[in-house]
C-alpha cells in the first residue's frame, strides 16, 4: 500500500519531507532552479521544435510537488504559440505522494504557475500504486504518474524495443539523504527505456552517480550548477540498447492508422474514436443500427465501479486504474459541454451472504486498496449512506456511481464530431472483411467500404462473425434490466446497491433493477419472465425493506448481450491468426522463450476491441487509450502484466506454454 509523504513547511515556506529531512525544491527560487537544471540542461526547448516523433517523452524520478512538470508544461505552452509541436508526454515516479492538501499549499508558492497548478490539483489521484494517466490541454499534455518505488515501477512499464524516453529529469532527494534510490539498477533501468540520443540532467554532482550512469551507457559531463552550486551532471545515451519488457508474442506492431474504420456503435467505439481524435487521427464509424448505442450500451442507468479482488492482481489493477481514468475522462466530456445523465453517488457492494462477507473481510485485511477507493461499512453506516434502511454491511466505493450509457456514448461521439474527425455510417451491417493489396475492404450486403489501413472490430457479441475472428473465444451472456416505478420510500435511495444484481437510485422516477444472467443466447428481446426474476431477486435480499416492498410496476425493460471472455477481462489488439502464432512461437512448447520464427501476420491492421462484459463503462476509456498509444509507439498506460492480460494472443500463448496445442 502506498504511504503519503509526511511533510512540513520550513521558515521559508519550502516543503520538507520528514522522513528524508530534505527540501522538495531549493529555498531560493526553486522554480528558476528547476528550469535551469532540468529543462534547460536537457535542451528541451530546442529539441521540441525539431523532434522526429509526434510525441516527446520526459521521464522524472520523484514527482514531489510537480514543480518540474508544471514548469515543463508552461514552457511547452509558451513554445506552442510559436509553431506546431509534438504532444508532450511526462512520466513521473513517486514513492510517497504528497497529500492533496499539501500539494495545494506547496504550489501556492508559484503564482505564475497557478493556472497549471489548479488543473493538476483537480486531477491529482488517490494514493493507489501503479500508473495514473492524467490528461491536460485536450490531450496535448499527458502526465503518467506512477505511484510506487521507482525501482518497482520502471521494470513494470510495458515497453517494446523501440524504447520510449527522450529526456530524463533525474531528481530525488540528495543521494546522501536517499541512498536507496540512487542505485545502479536505477541507472540501468533508465538506459533500458531511453531512445537513441536520450539525455539526462541531474542536480547532483556526486561521483558515484556519474560513474553509475556511465556504466549504464550514458556519456556524462559536468556542467555549471544553478546559482551558487558549482557543478551538476548531464549526459546522453547515443544508441537505444534494445531492451524490451514485452516479449515478441505479446508485441503490438506500430500502425500507420492512416485510414481507420471502426465497426460498432457502442461505448467502446465511442472511446476509441475519441482516443484517435485526440491524436488527430480520423476514423469512419460503421454501425449496423440506425443510431448509436443500441447494443449492450443502451441501458437507462449503468453502474460504474471497479471490480476489485483482494489481491492486486492484473485484472484488479486493470479495473482500478481503468475506473479512475474513466471518471476523469467522463468529467472531461462534461467540461467540454456535452451532457449525459449521471450521478457520482457511490456504489455499495452489499455482503448479502456469508461467502460475500468473508470475501469482503479478506479484501479489507489484505490492505491492497486505499480507503479513498474502497472502504468497509457496517449495516448502520451502509443504511446512512444509502438513505434507506438496508440489512447488510458492505464495501463502499464512494467515487463510483451510475451513468446513462446511451447518452454518454452520444456525448463522446459529439465531442469527436465537433473536431470533425469521425464520419458515421448507420445501417452498415458488415458481413465480410477482405484484405487486399490496398488495405482492408469491408463488405455489407449491397455496399463495400474501404480500403482502410486499420479496422477495429468493436461489435460486442457480433465481433466473432467474421472469418478472421471466428476462433476468438467470446462468450455471450444475455442480461435484462427492468425499469421499475419508484415509491415515496424508494425515492430516498441515494447510492447504487449491488447485491447479486444491482438497483439504482431513481432517475425520472424509475429505478433500474437487474440484471438477469443467461449464457449462450444472443437474443435482445425482452421477456416478462425476466422482469419477474429481477423483482424476485431484489425481494430475496431486500424483501423486508420499505424501499423494496413499496415499489411500483415495471414500466419497461431492456435486454442486451454482454460479451466477455473466460478470464473476465476484455481483449484489445491485433486479431490473432492461430496458425501463424503456433508456427512462429512453437518454441514456447519446449519451454523456450527465444529462437522464434518470424510471423507472417495475415491480420496486420485488423484489431479486436471487445469482451467488456458489463464493465465497458468502467474499462473502455483506458483500454482503448492503451491500444491506441501502443499502435502509435507511445508510452502505454497499463503495466506490462496488464498489457499481457488484455492481449488477444493470451489464450494461444498460454496453451502453447502448457503444451496443450
Ligand atoms: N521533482 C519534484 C518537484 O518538482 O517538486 C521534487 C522531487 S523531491 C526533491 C524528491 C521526490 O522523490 C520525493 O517526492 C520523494 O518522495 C521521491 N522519491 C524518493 N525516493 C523515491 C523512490 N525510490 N521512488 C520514487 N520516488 C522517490
Amino acid at each position: 500500500m502506498i504511504q503519503n509523504a509526511q511533510i512540513h513547511f520550513n521558515d521559508m515556506g519550502t516543503p520538507v519531507a520528514d522522513n528524508f529531512d530534505d527540501v522538495y525544491f531549493s529555498n531560493d527560487d526553486g522554480l528558476a532552479e528547476s528550469h535551469y537544471v532540468f529543462f534547460t540542461q536537457n535542451h528541451i526547448a530546442e529539441r521540441l521544435t525539431k523532434h522526429d516523433q509526434k510525441h516527446f517523452v520526459i521521464a522524472e524520478t520523484g514527482f514531489g510537488t510537480g514543480l518540474n512538470f508544471l514548469n515543463a508544461w508552461q514552457q511547452y505552452d509558451a513554445l506552442k504559440t510559436k509553431g506546431e509541436l509534438p504532444r508532450l508526454h511526462f512520466i513521473s515516479f513517486e514513492k510517497f505522494p504528497i497529500s492533496h492538501t499539501d500539494l495545494v499549499k506547496a504550489l501556492a508558492a508559484w503564482p505564475t504557475l497557478s493556472g497549471y497548478a489548479q488543473q493538476l490539483c483537480a486531477q491529482y489521484p488517490i494514493a493507489l500504486a501503479g500508473c495514473h494517466r492524467l490528461e491536460f490541454d485536450d490531450g496535448n499534455v499527458t502526465l503518467d504518474l506512477w505511484f510506487g518505488d521507482v525501482h518497482d515501477s520502471l521494470p513494470s512499464i510495458s515497453c517494446q524495443q523501440t524504447a520510449l524516453v527522450d529526456a530524463w529529469f533525474l531528481d530525488g532527494f540528495a543521494p546522501s539523504k536517499n541512498p536507496d534510490m540512487w542505485q545502479q539498477s536505477l541507472f540501468d533501468a533508465m538506459a533500458n527505456l531511453s531512445r537513441s540520443n536520450a539525455t539526462f540532467a541531474t542536480f547532483t554532482a556526486a561521483g558515484f552517480v556519474r560513474r553509475g550512469l556511465q556504466q549504464a551507457g550514458f556519456e556524462c559531463k559536468k556542467v555549471k550548477g544553478y546559482g551558487r552550486k558549482r557543478e551538476m551532471v548531464v549526459g546522453t545515451l547515443s544508441a537505444a540498447n534494445g531492451y524490451a519488457s514485452t516479449p515478441d508474442y505479446y508485441a503490438t506492431a506500430a500502425s500507420s492508422l492512416s485510414n481507420v474504420a471502426i465497426i460498432g456503435g457502442g461505448i467502446a467505439s465511442a472511446c476509441l474514436a475519441y482516443q484517435l481524435s485526440k491524436r488527430n487521427i480520423k476514423s469512419t464509424l460503421l454501425c449496423q443500427d440506425d443510431t448509436l448505442a443500441k447494443g449492450a450500451s443502451h441501458n437507462r442507468q449503468g453502474a460504474i465501479y471497479p471490480n476489485l479482488q483482494a489481491d492486486n492482481n492484473p485484472p484488479s489493477e486493470f479495473y482500478a486504474h481503468s475506473f479512475l481514468y474513466a471518471k476523469r475522462f467522463y468529467q472531461h466530456i462534461t467540461e467540454l459541454g456535452f451532457h449525459y445523465d449521471h450521478d457520482w453517488c457511490g456504489v455499495l457492494l452489499q455482503a448479502v451472504s456469508e461467502a460475500k462477507q468473508t470475501q469482503q473481510r479478506t479484501l479489507v485485511e489484505k490492505r491492497n486498496w486505499p480507503e479513498a477507493l474502497i472502504r468497509q461499512v457496517n449495516e448502520q453506516q451502509a443504511s446512512k449512506i444509502a438513505g434507506v434502511s438496508v440489512p447488510y454491511s458492505g464495501l463502499y466505493i464512494e467515487q463510483a456511481g451510475w451513468v446513462n450509457p446511451a447518452q454518454l456514448t452520444h456525448a463522446i461521439f459529439a465531442a469527436v464530431q465537433k473536431k470533425e474527425l469521425c464520419q458515421v455510417q448507420f445501417n452498415a451491417d458488415i458481413a465480410r472483411l477482405e484484405k487486399t493489396s490496398e488495405g482492408w475492404m469491408l463488405h455489407a450486403q449491397n455496399t463495400r467500404y474501404g480500403p482502410f489501413s486499420d479496422v477495429f472490430i468493436c461489435g460486442g457479441e457480433h465481433s466473432d462473425r467474421f472469418e478472421q475472428t471466428k476462433d476468438i473465444p467470446i462468450q455471450g451472456v444475455r442480461g435484462q434490466v427492468s425499469h421499475v416505478r419508484a415509491s415515496e420510500q424508494s425515492a430516498h435511495l441515494q447510492t447504487v446497491l449491488c447485491h447479486k444484481g444491482y438497483f439504482t437510485p431513481a432517475n425520472d422516477a424509475l429505478h433500474c433493477m437487474g440484471a438477469t444472467f443467461e449464457k449462450n443466447t444472443k437474443s435482445r428481446s425482452v421477456t416478462e419472465q425476466d422482469d419477474h426474476i429481477n423483482r424476485a431477486q431484489l425481494n430475496k435480499f431486500y424483501g423486508n425493506c420499505d424501499f423494496a416492498n413499496t415499489l411500483g410496476e415495471i414500466a419497461s425493460a431492456k435486454a442486451a448481450v454482454r460479451c466477455c471472455f473466460a478470464d473476465h477481462i476484455p481483449m484489445l489488439g491485433q486479431v490473432p491468426d492461430n496458425q501463424d502464432l503456433m508456427h512462429a512461437f512453437a518454441n514456447l512448447r519446449k519451454g523456450k522463450h527465444y529462437g522464434f520464427a518470424s510471423q507472417v501476420q495475415p491480420h496486420a491492421g485488423l484489431h479486436i476491441v471487445t469482451g467488456f462484459g458489463a464493465r465497458g463503462l468502467c474499462s473502455a476509456p483506458l483500454a482503448t487509450e492503451h491500444l491506441v498509444a501502443s499502435l502509435c509507439n507511445e508510452p502505454r498506460p497499463f503495466s506490462e502484466r496488464v498489457h499481457q492480460a488484455i492481449h488477444p494472443n493470451r489464450f494461444i500463448v498460454r496453451d502453447l506454454i502448457r503444451n496443450k496445442i
